[in-house]
């Protein structure tokens, strides 16, 4: 009976996850607020044509795509930013900039389904809309850093680069768009050789070749380093030197602001998506070796899609990932300890008090469950502490007729036989 089995690649989040999921997601909530980054809801189904537009042959060819009843060509969405840029585009063009946008919700993409990789997973999404100024991309480094701060994952790296460095030699050596996407999938997959050839296939110049060669070794946490290394290869290449100027400023911002960020540079680091203009970034933690969030800046998405020149910036975090990141530290998202109260009737004929108590205190805002399996006393006492529930209400004959229950405080082991109507704030006390 295989239809017993979740689809492959996905999965179903039992309480313990689901409470940590829903612990990230209200972190990611609170980030957005301190960021004042208002929340929109975009749907999961989108046409086609919007979500392949700019999101990269490898991505392009994982979307779950179909014709929906109305024979229209549908995918599901296999990132936020597409949805957020048509968005702004056609509803937001005329709003006044900058737009701070958030987005958390499921994404889904055919990948092979492995540890962290999933083929329904989740993400906190967070768009800088409007400026392309590096206190922008500082914003959003800081965010994350924050984020992942927030939700205890210790030890982050953000591995960075300025996808502009390679574009700017590309463009100066000729090659196409296309071309320029080919070899950025290349470096994408780590296949630095592949990336070359593709280079070479597109007509680079020698001293082009030996340039790109020079900047795909250059690689490192030491910032002056790097960056003067980098700066060396780039002599004859000005657009690509004003990409380096760039990614420093933002880095000087990001340290002066003392942001408890830390770099790892990589010169031949490009990513998936086909939209960065700018910084791109990934996050990682030593306990895993795929990244926990990714961003960068996309300055021509939005006018791609007809919303005129509007630069942003963005990042998402994999819920899905920091979960995992959070197993591995041995991070939890606290339990939070609030009242729960359990009402038990001792017979039969006071399972109508024990309901209707439940239903008084619920009233009174207390979490109130009734003991339903018809337990004895001694064994629903016993499941009461195995589930943490903090006040025991007994109900019994002898005490209703004098309208009173006893109640008994889980935590300091003590009871006594109250009114009922003094229930709510003996409890709430
Ligand atoms: P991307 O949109 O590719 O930049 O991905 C951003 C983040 O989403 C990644 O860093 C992951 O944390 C997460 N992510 C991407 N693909 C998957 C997947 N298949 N399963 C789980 N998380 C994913």
């Amino acid at each position: 009976m295989d239809f017993l089995q979740t689809v492959r690649g996905m999965r179903d989040l039992l309480p313990d996850e689901a409470r940590v999921l829903r612990f990230i997601e209200k972190k990611a909530r609170h980030i957005a607020e301190l960021y004042g980054y208002e929340e929109v809801i975009t749907p999961v189904i989108e046409h086609y044509e919007l979500l392949a537009a700019k999101i990269g042959e490898e991505n392009r060819k994982r979307m779950y795509v179909f014709e929906d009843l109305g024979g229209r060509k549908v995918a599901l969405r296999p990132e936020f930013t597409a949805s957020i840029a048509r968005l702004v585009a056609t509803k937001m063009a005329s709003s006044p900039k900058p737009i701070r946008l958030f987005s958390i919700g499921s994404l889904y993409r055919y990948d092979e389904p492995q540890l962290g990789r999933y083929r329904e997973f989740w993400q906190a999404n967070y768009e800088l809309i409007g400026s392309n100024k590096p206190e922008a991309d500082a914003e959003v480094i800081s965010l994350t850093v924050d984020f992942l701060n927030c939700v205890g994952v210790r030890n982050h790296t953000l591995k960075i680069n300025h996808i502009g460095i390679l574009r700017g030699i590309l463009e100066r050596e000729g090659v196409s768009e296309d071309g320029q996407n080919a070899l950025m999938q290349r470096l994408d997959k780590k296949d630095l050789s592949g990336a070359m050839i593709i280079a070479e296939e597109h007509g680079v110049s020698k001293g082009g070749l030996e340039t790109l060669k020079d900047l795909f070794s250059i690689r490192g946490n030491d910032r002056e380093e790097v960056t003067r290394r980098i700066g060396e290869t780039l002599k004859d290449y000005p657009e690509a030197k004003e990409a380096l100027r760039n990614l420093d400023e933002i880095i000087d911002l990001v340290r002066d602001g003392g942001v408890d960020a830390k770099f790892y540079f990589e010169a031949s680091f490009a990513r998936g998506l086909e939209y960065y203009t700018g910084i791109i970034f990934e996050v990682y933690v030593p306990e895993l070796d795929i990244a926990v969030g990714g961003g960068g800046r996309y300055d021509n998405l939005i006018g791609i899609f007809g919303g005129g020149d509007v630069p942003a910036v963005g990042v998402a975090l994999g819920v899905d990932r920091l979960m995992l990141a959070m197993k591995r530290q041995g991070v939890d998202a606290p339990k939070e300890q609030r009242i729960k109260a359990l009402i038990i009737p001792v017979n039969e004929e006071n399972i109508s008090n024990a309901f209707k108590i439940s239903v008084m205190l619920r009233r009174y805002n207390i979490p109130a469950e009734v003991e339903v399996m018809r337990r004895g006393l001694s064994r629903a006492l016993s499941d009461a502490s195995r589930r943490n529930i903090t006040h025991v209400i007994i109900v019994g004959s002898k005490e209703i007729s004098e309208g009173k229950v006893v109640l008994k405080n889980m935590e300091r082991g003590i009871q006594e036989a109250i009114k009922i109507e003094d229930l709510p704030n003996k409890i709430g006390s």
